[in-house]
């Protein structure tokens, strides 16, 4: 019988009791999954950063901390985990975000804001949007998320970059890596979505000098992580008219505060950390199915590369 301690909001247990525990038995697991159970005992944690567990010493034959959230910056810099600590990769999520993705990609691309703005009345058809194949759009992060943007802007034939750590390649995708090749993505970015983690090396990357090799009227979207935005740069840049519009869906506070001058920006669309959300039972089943690996002998999946804090 494993022992599986889940840590989370009790909100959070009552939707995820049933999921996991038909995950665990669908991967043919014998566990004891609960909210409270000796720490001596306990070889799992499946983890939110709404928990309160600092230390993770606690727990003697731990094998593995498994996070609910696919961003681990909370707890990926923890000297007390000497286990491996897994990302929330899943397909539902990644679904979630290459719609959230494309469906703002293509919102700038056909000036939507602008039709649904002026319903007034007059005939404007002077600008008409130019093809997929003719925008440049950039994503900054090839991981799961960004890669699998990446390849779904390919499909409607946008013209695509990307920038990551290390060398990636991918189909029709413009792979930038490296400090070296940081500017030449930007200068690339008419549409900037930035999917990077939140680590040392990526806190404040979005600074004014960063905006500055971006092309006049570049358009934004950070449904990655707020910290990863020198929000004074970028207000400076939307009020020089540099860049032309963002939509944000992370903040450096959240919930962000009701008077702030994102909310209040005509060239900034809001949205409350929803771009993509973890689906409770495809979760589920990512969970289970790694602790089977694991359980197996083999590597787990989607282990933090702690020194790289992502
Ligand atoms: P991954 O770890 O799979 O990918 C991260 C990517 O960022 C990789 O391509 C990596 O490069 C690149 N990267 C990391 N550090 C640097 C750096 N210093 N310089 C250049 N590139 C770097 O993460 P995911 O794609 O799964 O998720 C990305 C982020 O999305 C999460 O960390 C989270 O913050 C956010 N997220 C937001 C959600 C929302 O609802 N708003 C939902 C889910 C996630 P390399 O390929 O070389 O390793």
């Amino acid at each position: 019988m494993i022992k599986i301690l889940f840590a989370a909001q009790p909100s959070d247990w009552l939707v995820y009791e049933k999921e996991l525990i038909s995950a665990f038995s669908n991967c043919d697991l014998k566990v004891q999954l609960t909210t409270d159970v000796n720490a001596y005992d306990v070889e799992y944690i499946i983890y939110s950063p709404s928990c309160d567990i600092k230390n993770f010493q606690k727990y003697p034959r731990l094998k593995a901390v498994m996070s609910l959230w696919a961003g681990v910056e909370h707890i990926a810099n923890n000297p007390t985990i000497d286990v491996p600590l897994c990302r929330m990769v899943d397909m539902e999520l990644t679904d979630g975000m290459v719609e959230y993705v494309t469906g703002h990609v293509l919102r700038y691309h056909l000036g939507l804001d602008f039709h649904t703005n002026h319903q007034d009345g007059v005939w404007r058809n002077e600008v008409v949007p130019p093809l997929a194949k003719q925008r440049n759009v950039c994503i900054l992060g090839l991981g799961e998320l960004g890669t699998a943007c990446a390849i779904a802007l390919t499909n409607f034939k946008f013209n695509v970059c990307g920038w990551s750590r290390t060398k990636r390649k991918i189909h029709n995708v413009r792979c930038y890596h490296g400090a070296n090749g940081y500017v030449k993505a930007l200068t690339h970015a008419e549409i900037l979505v930035l999917l990077l983690p939140l680590t040392s090396s990526t806190s404040g990357i979005l600074d004014s000098a960063s905006l500055s090799h971006m092309p006049e009227g570049a358009m934004i979207i950070n449904p990655g992580r707020g910290h990863l935005i020198e929000d004074e740069a970028l207000i400076n840049s939307i009020n020089e008219g540099h860049i032309r519009h963002a939509t944000l869906d992370v903040f450096r506070e959240e919930p962000l505060p009701p008077d702030h001058f994102y909310w209040n920006s005509n060239n900034v669309t809001v949205t409350p950390h929803i771009a993509s959300t973890t689906r409770v039972k495809s979760a589920s089943e990512s969970i289970a199915a790694n602790i089977k690996i694991g359980e197996s002998g083999k590597p787990f999946l989607h282990a933090v590369n702690r020194q790289q804090g992502y």
